[in-house]
């Protein structure tokens, strides 16, 4: 459903993604792992169409989609919930799903009941301001924005990033029903411990390459391989978030 090839990310002289290969079937989740700077974000932009990569293919559904900009790439179905969430701050809740659901052309739908049923804090706050709320409620909310296109596939950047355990619980057990419908994703973190309940292949990212890559089980086979790749000296833990804790 969506295949990867060879993909490079330069910025300058900078070569932040060095011939990565991923593949997903559909239904299927892969993880992306890998420490600070290892090319996780540059990868996720390059398929989402943030940024156009500077080597290497990206197919889904069969159709090269390699460079395409990301509101044509939101329209074939390929969701991405970026790195900061990147939510519209001078909108309320609503108008950000609404905005997203438009941007796909159309109205709002059954959906935005579907998105306050998987997160009943962003119905509460609905008529609030996005820039008002909390990193863990906005986090919600760009969840929320990317299931208002109905992708078929969801890129998720990091969603643990900066939040604290409670959020994570609360993020990562929306992303486990979301999973349970069947929706194919790819997975950046950090956090091996949450990604790996989630994921039926994993791969782990340095310098901007696939160093080891595997089932969950597999990979878990070797902790100490996956701790040196993350750049941690211990085991994860499914209480620890990956960066700074706001909220
Ligand atoms: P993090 O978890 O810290 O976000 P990451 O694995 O997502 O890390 P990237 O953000 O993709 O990694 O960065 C990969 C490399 O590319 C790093 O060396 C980073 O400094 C560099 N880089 C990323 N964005 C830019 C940019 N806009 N300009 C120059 N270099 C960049």
């Amino acid at each position: 459903m969506l295949t990867v090839e060879s993909l490079e990310v330069t910025y300058g002289s900078i070569r932040a993604v060095a011939g990565l290969d991923i593949a997903i079937g559909k239904g299927g989740v892969t993880a992306l792992l890998g420490a600070n700077g290892a090319g996780k974000s540059s990868t996720m932009s390059a398929i989402g169409g943030l940024l156009r990569p500077s080597g290497g293919r990206v197919l889904f559904d069969g159709a090269d989609i390699t460079g395409m900009p990301a509101h044509r790439v939101a329209r074939r179905g390929l969701a991405l919930v970026p790195e900061g969430r990147m939510v519209v701050g001078c909108l309320t809740v609503q108008e950000n799903l609404d905005l997203s659901a438009y941007a796909r052309g159309r109205r709002r739908t059954a959906l935005v009941d579907e998105v306050y049923d998987l997160f009943p804090r962003l119905a509460e706050r609905r008529a609030q301001t996005a820039a008002l709320m909390s990193g863990g409620e906005q986090q919600m909310l760009a969840i929320g924005r990317a299931l208002m296109t109905a992708p078929s596939v969801l890129l998720l950047d990091e969603p643990s990033m900066g939040l604290s355990p409670a959020m994570v619980d609360t993020v990562f057990s929306a992303i486990t029903a979301i999973r349970a419908s069947g929706m194919t994703m790819l997975l950046v973190e950090q956090n091996a411990a949450l990604a790996f309940p989630l994921a039926d292949h994993a791969c782990l990212v340095q310098r901007g390459a696939i160093v080891a890559e595997g089932t969950p089980e597999e990979l878990e086979r070797d902790p100490a391989t996956i701790a040196r790749h993350l750049g941690i000296d211990e085991e994860p833990r499914p209480d620890r978030t990956s960066k700074g804790v706001t909220a």
